[in-house]
């Protein structure tokens, strides 16, 4: 379905969009930190409070029931916004990087031996690089990396050279958080099944903006957060292929998680629950219910159409710049303008920019290692959402050139 909907009017549904700084309205491009929210969301977790609070799975009362209804449809929205098989394969968490360490953790305790190796790519952020390295510092597996080229995309024929029986799993991004980069993630995981290597996919920064569809990709594991995609921040997801996840321990012990304890010993429960332990983020579930179908109301094919109408536009804009130095120039991109200015620091870009009313991310973006790939500290980022405007791109462009003015 394509939204008929006008800009103006899905702007409205956004409360933060209508800030301004001095006379000028707020301009946010940082959407790959975090979304907006629209005001459908906002309300799910008000309503929740209002009319549902109590805690979920435990209670023989109304309003108990009621919550846990509420909270189980939330998976089953999920489950279908992701295609996943069945609905205890989406497991609920804190985020992109407690769905990534609860993967890492049981590989951890359960998979890896000494020798064997875990492959990531080299643009994976600090969440899909640090549990790996603990889980291969615990278990003497070895942590190899895929190479980039020049415009941040993987070096396909080195990857499949790193792809041997050694590797126990393939944990990949599908789109980069610093760079836009769009992974060849289906052939990816086509070429690990292979020989038989499971791959995880973090989609922290994919589901807001291209259609996923876990059993087409194949992908084995696949988490992505709630506030990335127009939904509460402190929740998100992690879908596993019910094989796998029943293969794998649980990553936290306490109520929910299990079947039967004695003092001598503790037998765990189904999925999803035996990754859930304690009382969930309730409202966090409700909230990405909520957004998902503000999603599917305007259409993922709406969205991700006019993303890439703006990410166009804007590298267009930014190329008439002769200061700007573009980082991350692969042929398939998403939403993501990294850049360099000439002679300034990424830091001193981002902070006058601010100062004309536009929010822009600057640093290592949490990917140090793409950084020293690079051989830049940083970059400034401008990400951005199908609610922003070719209008502020333009008012953009003008902050920046005054901005060089003043830098360089
Ligand atoms: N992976 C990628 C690609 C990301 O962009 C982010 C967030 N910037 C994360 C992982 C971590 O997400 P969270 O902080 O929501 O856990």
């Amino acid at each position: 379905m394509i939204s008929t909907r006008t800009i103006e009017s899905i702007r409205a549904d956004f409360p933060l969009l209508q800030r301004t700084q001095g006379k000028n309205p707020y301009i946010y491009f940082d959407n790959a930190a975090t979304t907006q929210k629209p005001r459908s969301v906002l309300d799910a977790a008000r309503v929740y409070y209002e009319t549902l609070n109590s805690n979920v799975h435990r209670g023989v009362h109304m309003l108990s029931q009621q919550a846990t209804d509420a909270f189980e449809e939330s998976r089953r929205v999920i489950q279908r916004f992701i295609h996943a098989k069945e609905d205890r394969e989406v497991i609920f968490t804190k985020g992109t990087t407690n769905g990534i360490n609860i993967v890492a953790h049981g590989f951890s305790r359960a998979i890896l031996k000494p020798g064997d190796e875990v492959l990531i790519s080299g643009m994976e952020h600090h969440s899909n690089i640090v549990p790996w390295q603990m889980a291969c510092e615990y278990t003497g597996a070895v942590l190899k990396v895929i190479p980039l080229n020049d415009r941040g995309e993987i070096i396909y024929e080195e990857f499949l050279k790193l792809l041997t029986p050694r590797v126990k799993i393939l944990a990949v991004v599908q789109v980069s958080n610093a760079l836009g980069t769009v992974n060849p993630v289906k052939e990816m995981i086509a070429d690990a099944h292979r020989l038989g290597i499971p791959v995880l996919v973090d989609g922290a920064q994919s589901t807001q903006h291209l259609r996923v569809d876990v059993q087409d990709l194949d992908a084995d594991f696949f988490v992505f957060s709630g506030h990335k995609v127009f939904a509460a921040t402190g929740f998100g997801i992690l879908y596993g292929r019910a094989e796998w996840l029943d293969k794998l321990p649980p990553y936290e012990g306490g109520g929910e998680m299990i079947k039967e304890v004695t003092f001598e010993k503790t037998t765990y429960n189904e999925l999803p629950f035996k990754f859930e332990a304690g009382t969930p983020h309730i409202e966090g579930a409700l909230s990405l219910a909520e957004a998902i179908r503000y999603i599917e109301g305007l259409g993922i094919d709406f969205i991700a159409a006019r993303e890439t109408e703006l990410l166009s536009y804007a590298t267009e804009s930014l190329a008439q710049i002769p200061e700007v130095i573009p980082v991350g120039t692969a042929a398939h991109k998403a939403s993501v303008l990294s850049f360099n200015i000439r002679n300034a620091h990424h830091l001193d870009v981002g902070t006058l920019l601010d100062k004309q009313g536009i929010a822009v991310r600057t640093g290592h973006h949490c990917a140090q290692p793409l950084m020293q790939r690079f051989g830049i500290p940083g970059t400034v980022r401008a990400s951005f959402a199908f609610y922003n405007t070719t209008a502020e791109i333009d008012a953009f462009h003008q902050a920046l050139v005054r901005s060089i003015g003043m830098l360089v």
